[in-house]
């Protein structure tokens, strides 16, 4: 079997583990409300000031939410499509036993 070469970058259980278990909802507080907002989101509106709330820190050093930025990037490129739908077919088809 040939493959293309590809990077080799360290990719972690625990990195695998935080992806697989990262939560649906980021809770954020703001004007004494708690709220729900995307965990991805840089930005979420407060439902009693309206005001555009920063709810991701940015930092040199990446973070998982970094994580998925880069997921999301590589799954827009033209022609991802196909192989997107063909894993998570293979994915649901493995969860399903
Ligand atoms: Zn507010």
């Amino acid at each position: 079997m040939s493959t293309t070469a590809t990077i080799d970058p360290l990719v972690s259980h625990e990195l695998l583990d935080a992806i697989a278990s990262f939560p649906l909802h980021r809770e954020v507080t703001h004007c004494g409300e708690l709220f729900q907002a995307s965990p991805l989101a840089i930005y979420a509106e407060c439902p009693v000031c309206k005001k555009q709330v920063k709810i991701r820190s940015f930092s040199s050093n990446p973070d998982i939410e970094d994580v998925f930025d880069a997921v999301l990037g590589w799954m827009h490129q033209l022609g991802a499509d196909e192989y997107i739908q063909q894993r998570r077919k293979e994915i649901e088809a493995d969860a399903e036993g």
